[in-house]
């Protein structure tokens, strides 16, 4: 019978096609039919050109061809390779190096340090702590480990980072458990485009201090700073990481880097785990478990991805040839962005604070029926649960300027 089931209860879950393949597969049924040039495609979560087509650094390329056969094919260590490992530590601080204990273990991307952090971190049944406005795989990774995703308000009335919100809901977890792992993604975060200021970082900081008053709970931040590398000037971007320095023994800061989107290496799955700890035997202890995890999850990850990195790092030419090109795209990014910020400001249409990256999104009610209006006009847009995200990392600078106001139309008449 159709009841009939094999899987384990644990591994019971609802069967929902991922929305966002979903979208991506209508928008290229509706390409075939109508043409490229009228259909809005801004599903995909990768930089795409004009017309549709991935960009990478050509650079980050030639470097990986220029491999030898070997550096391609061969097992990584587990934790990662060394060279790696200490060059992931200059990627993500750049000039911002937090004083303390620093350890690093690579993951296959940043997916895999949430992975790691969730399940070393937290114990299971634990509530992870997170923004209203999130990427949806944090909850699917705290629920293939056992454990649930709960939420704070992300904006306050004047859409700046709601403070309030996030100490009251980590008041009332740390009340119930005595362990949480915060998931925050900043700068350029997605879905939102929204990015914390030094000023906010400093009062999230102060108020982990001030429940860290208290010994017997342990904090865990976990800075997701997958899009880093297209949120403005280098060292600018960064400043928030030197917070992250001298912070009591019981709070654990996790920077989490990704070679996906800064290096155009999306499908290479390439990333690390970087902790920040005052006490050198928490150090440790991370990077004991990493590497336990690693080989009990998926053994190593990528050697050539890892290879790529220290190559790049290792020649200063290389490495402004990769900054110099990525310039580019996030020039181009920016003009997109502004493009859609200005004129939905101009027509009305209200639209989450955004400051960079790859998505605006646009609350809304009813943001399923919005985006199946939107088709009708074949606009492709991803639906989350109180609004929708437009991804202008993969729609031209002229469709991102249209775009709002068919947003508007399908908003009102819903
Ligand atoms: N965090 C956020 C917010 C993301 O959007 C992504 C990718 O889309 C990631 C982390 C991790 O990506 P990856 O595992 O490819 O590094």
């Amino acid at each position: 019978s159709e009841n009939f089931s094999m899987v384990a209860p644990h591994s019971k879950r609802p069967v929902n096609e991922d929305k966002i393949f979903a979208a991506s597969r209508q928008a290229k049924e509706a390409i075939e039919k109508y043409g490229f040039e009228n259909v809005i495609n801004s599903t995909v979560g990768a930089l795409l050109d004009d017309n549709g087509k991935l960009l990478v650094l050509p650079t980050v390329i030639k470097v990986l061809k220029n491999l030898p056969p070997e550096e391609i094919a061969a097992y990584a260590p587990i934790a990662g390779l060394p060279e790696y490992l200490e060059t992931v530590k200059t990627a993500a601080f750049r000039e911002c190096m937090p004083e303390g204990y620093i350890e690093a273990i690579a993951t296959p991307g940043g997916s895999g340090a949430i992975r790691h952090t969730i399940w070393n971190y937290s114990e299971m049944g634990d509530y992870i702590l997170t923004s209203d406005w999130y990427w949806g795989p944090y909850k699917t990774i705290a629920e293939e480990h056992g454990r649930k995703i709960t939420t704070y308000t992300f904006f306050d009335e004047n859409k700046n980072f709601n403070i309030k919100s996030f100490r009251e809901k980590l008041n009332q977890l740390l009340k119930i458990q005595d362990r949480v792992v915060i998931l925050l993604n900043s700068p350029a975060h997605n879905p939102t485009g929204f990015s914390l200021e030094i000023s906010e970082w400093e009062e999230v900081i102060n108020i982990l201090k001030n429940f860290a008053k208290n010994k017997d709970k342990k904090i865990i931040l976990f800075s997701d700073i997958a899009y880093i590398d297209f949120a403005g000037e280098k060292n600018k971007s960064r400043q928030f990481m030197k917070l992250f320095g001298n912070l009591p023994e019981n709070i654990l800061t996790i920077v989490s880097f990704s070679m996906s989107k800064g290096y155009t290496l999306y499908g290479m799955r390439s990333g690390a785990m970087i902790c920040i700890t005052s006490n050198k035997s928490i150090a440790e202890e991370f990077k004991n478990v990493g590497q336990f995890s690693n080989r009990g999850v998926w053994s190593n990850g990528t050697r050539s991805a890892m290879k790529i990195l220290a190559e790049i790092f290792k020649n200063s030419e290389l490495l402004s040839k990769v900054e110099t090109e990525r310039n580019v795209l996030k020039k181009m990014l920016n003009e997109r962005a502004q493009s859609f910020v200005n004129e939905a400001k101009k027509i009305g249409l209200d639209i989450c604070p955004y400051k960079s990256g790859f998505f605006i999104t646009i609350p809304c009610n009813n943001p399923e029926l919005v985006s199946e209006k939107l088709k009708k006009d074949n606009i492709f847009v991803v639906p989350l649960q109180k609004g929708i995200r437009f991804a202008v990392c993969s729609v031209s600078k002229e469709k991102c300027l249209k775009a709002p106001l068919k947003l508007l139309n399908a908003i009102k008449n819903i």
